[in-house]
């Protein structure tokens, strides 16, 4: 499998970096390696002392896809989640300044988490969805789809114009602002859409909450 990685996707983002807006979807990848599962600890690597997170709607491709229409790609995924985009910030700049690819500040071993995945059948409306992280209890980065530049169908289908998409792939969908450092001994949370409904059930109200959220500890590796 791939990580598909599309980058400035939320104008509020795209100005913290003070990076212009894109005009047509700009992505990257991540390894298979990136992937770290079941809220399994992130280790902050020696290599960087600037590692920022970047909370991100991820899509789980469902089917093998290329060259895929706008109007038909919400039939090649069917479930989404949360992911970090963990980056060395300090290793992307020095790239950038050079003008060198900065593969080496986002393609990382475990520089992506990501938590369970949830169908997308739950939800009514892909293109309205919230999501946030928390760093030790408080809320860092607030996201909504609906302020994406290039909404999910408009990635897909740019994206697999170049990339043979298949069963399994992941795309992650871009950072809402307020990105930022992670320190060791940090708690990460992200939560997919927080809200409570009233829902009635004969004469009861019930209180749903919807949590898809999951939990990094950032972690210094023993002996270094
Ligand atoms: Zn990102």
């Amino acid at each position: 499998m791939k990580i598909i990685c599309v980058a400035r996707n939320y104008v509020d983002h795209a100005k913290e970096l003070s990076n212009p807006l894109p005009e047509k979807p700009l992505f990257f990848m991540k390894h298979e390696n990136c992937i770290v599962r079941s809220n399994k600890p992130f280790y902050y690597p020696d290599f960087s002392s600037d590692i920022h997170h970047e909370v991100e709607l991820v899509l789980k491709i469902s089917k093998l896809g290329r060259n895929i229409g706008q109007k038909f790609a919400h039939r090649y995924y069917d479930e989404i989640g949360l992911g970090i985009d963990f980056t060395a910030r300090d290793l992307q700049k020095e790239a950038r300044e050079k003008g060198a690819p900065w593969e080496i500040s986002k393609s990382f071993d475990h520089s992506a988490p990501v938590s369970e995945f949830v169908p997308v059948s739950e939800f009514d409306d892909i293109s309205r969805i919230s999501f946030r992280l928390d760093i030790n209890g408080s809320a860092v980065q607030r996201g909504n789809t609906e302020l994406m530049i290039f909404p999910v169908d408009v990635q897909i289908a740019y994206v697999s114009k170049f990339v043979t998409l298949k069963t399994g792939d992941l795309i992650f969908t871009g950072t809402p602002a307020g990105v930022g450092p992670v320190k060791v001994g940090d708690h990460l949370e992200a939560w997919l859409e927080e809200r409570k409904l009233l829902l009635q059930y004969g004469q009861e109200y019930l209180e749903y909450r919807k949590k898809a959220g999951f939990m990094v500890p950032v972690l210094r590796r023993q002996g270094h």
